[in-house]
């Protein structure tokens, strides 16, 4: 008899409760990967995050086999055949227990229910444990209702003054499992190497990866707060996709935050603090995915701005889609996301509000763009970015608050180095006029001019967000 661990968002061996109760069983640990083609392309993932996956299920394998556990990556295509592949598999390789981690999106939740159900029949039991979030969704409430909270600065602080109480205890690397043979079932690693088509600039290794967190911690934290917001620095972690996949886990960052800080992670003024509250969203977003199917289903969380009639203006799209849009600052996140599959936060926040404000087009729009590129796409905080852009959200930015992207662009990017990076006809362009290049530049330049303007197209953003979502 053996006990199975199906990863899915925690692909690592330091941390995992997954691991951690598996070997508690005292019997051979197999480990398995259900790639879904399918189905990640009907929710729009990347092929950038894909590629991401599929190299990191490459080091993970060569990484568990260090420890005895097998890792088997099995195409089941689509969550439809999860799980007759799932018990498939159990039965192959006689199981006894499976130990899974939480996953909190509507269809994915559906298919655990499935895959426990079945699991049953067989006899085959199965324990779903957290392992994306610190504290289990739903454990985070308010103290007079118990209800889940709805907006960010009261769960943050409960969330923090939980901490304090509980503290952050991540697990070393996962012991030697018993000595199992390798088996021949699923993709090899030539397989995988086939469907990753090519090296990415992102590290996937697990060694790798924690090194990069220990030297963000110990070199760059601490400036973070008073630096984060410049896209042209290398202010923030660019840990996102590493910790959309987990190949770490939000507590092995907390604790290594705190022992390098102490108090001064609860103080969101300071560098440590602030990165921590940036953890904390991340946290905040999970909790509501897990808490509110609307999130799943595309909609708007605010209920009085569902009957919000957006534009359908096909040109805008493509124009914002392809860093065309003649407004610098926009054009430059878009083409940063196209080249790279990453866009710094506040010029993600600066084209979502741009999107909806602006063009006053459907932030689900922007969102599946945005999920369409992202190497770090994830439901719940791409879902969580869109809807507070376009104050449809949880604890939505309020609607007559309008982004102003070259006021954005001229804090944030002050001496256009950023701009210049990613709007190659630009490069040339000395000086503010970067910011806000005159009809004349644009046309020597082969720039395209602003397919809006800014000032009319904010107030009319004002005033349809005021009739519509009063006539609910
Ligand atoms: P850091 O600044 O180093 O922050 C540390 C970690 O905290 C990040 O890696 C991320 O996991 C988390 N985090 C930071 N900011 C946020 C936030 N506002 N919301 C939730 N988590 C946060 N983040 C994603 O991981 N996936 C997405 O699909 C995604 N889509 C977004 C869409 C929009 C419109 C907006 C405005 C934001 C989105 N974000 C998303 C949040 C944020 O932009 C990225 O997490 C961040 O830019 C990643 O860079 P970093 O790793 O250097 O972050």
């Amino acid at each position: 008899m053996a006990t199975l661990v199906w990863l899915r968002h925690e692909l690592r061996t330091f941390d995992n409760p997954l691991f951690d109760k598996a070997i508690g069983y005292n019997e051979p640990i197999y480990a398995c990967y259900l790639i879904t083609p399918s189905q990640w392309q009907c929710q729009h993932h990347s092929p950038r995050r894909n590629q991401y996956v599929y190299q990191r299920l490459i080091a993970l394998r060569q990484e568990l086999r260090e420890l005895n556990i097998p890792l088997v990556v099995i195409n089941a295509d689509d969550y439809a055949q999860t799980s007759s592949v799932l018990s498939q598999l159990c039965l192959s390789l006689s199981i006894k227990q499976v130990i899974v981690g939480e996953e909190y999106g509507v269809w994915e939740r559906q298919r655990d229910a499935k895959v426990e159900c079945q699991l049953r029949e067989h006899n085959i039991h199965s324990e779903w444990l957290t392992t994306q979030v610190f504290f289990k969704p739903g454990s985070i409430v308010s103290a007079a209702k118990q209800q889940p909270y709805k907006v960010f600065t009261p769960f943050a602080n409960a969330w923090r003054q939980r901490l304090s109480r509980e503290g952050a205890h991540p697990s070393a690397a996962v012991a030697l499992a018993t000595p199992i043979a390798d088996i021949n079932q699923g993709l090899n690693d030539a397989q995988l190497h086939q469907l990753a088509e090519g090296p990415s600039d992102w590290p996937v290794s697990e060694a790798t990866v924690l090194a990069h967190l220990g030297h963000f911690i110990k070199n760059i934290v601490s400036t973070y707060q008073q630096h984060r917001d410049y896209p042209n620095l290398p202010a923030t972690s660019r840990l996102s996709p590493a910790l959309a996949h987990g190949i770490f886990s939000p507590a092995q960052a907390v604790s290594l935050l705190q022992r390098e800080y102490a108090d001064q992670c609860f103080d969101p003024k300071t560098g440590p603090g602030c990165w921590l509250n940036e953890l904390i969203w991340r946290e905040f977003y999970i909790h509501l995915l897990a808490q509110f199917d609307s999130i799943s289903y595309g909609v708007a969380f605010k209920p009085t701005t569902r009957a919000i009639q957006w534009d359908n203006h096909a040109d805008y799209l493509t124009a914002w889609q392809q860093g065309k849009t003649g407004i610098p600052i926009v054009d430059a996140g878009m083409r940063q996301l196209n080249a790279i599959g990453w866009m710094h936060n506040r010029v993600r926040m600066i084209c979502a509000s741009f999107l909806c404000k602006n063009l006053w087009l459907d932030w689900r729009l922007g969102e599946r763009y945005f999920m369409e590129q992202l190497i770090d796409g994830h439901l719940a905080a791409n879902n969580g970015g869109w809807q507070w852009s376009a104050s449809t959200g949880t604890d939505a930015a309020p609607y007559f608050r309008v982004f102003n992207p070259v006021s954005q662009s001229q804090k944030f990017d002050p001496e256009g180095a950023y701009i210049r990076r990613w709007v190659e006809e630009l490069a040339s362009l000395a000086g503010k006029a970067i910011h806000q290049p005159s009809e004349h530049d644009c046309v020597r330049l082969g720039y395209p001019t602003p397919i809006v303007d800014l000032k009319s197209s904010r107030k009319r953003a004002i005033e349809q967000f005021a009739a519509q979502t009063r006539q609910t």
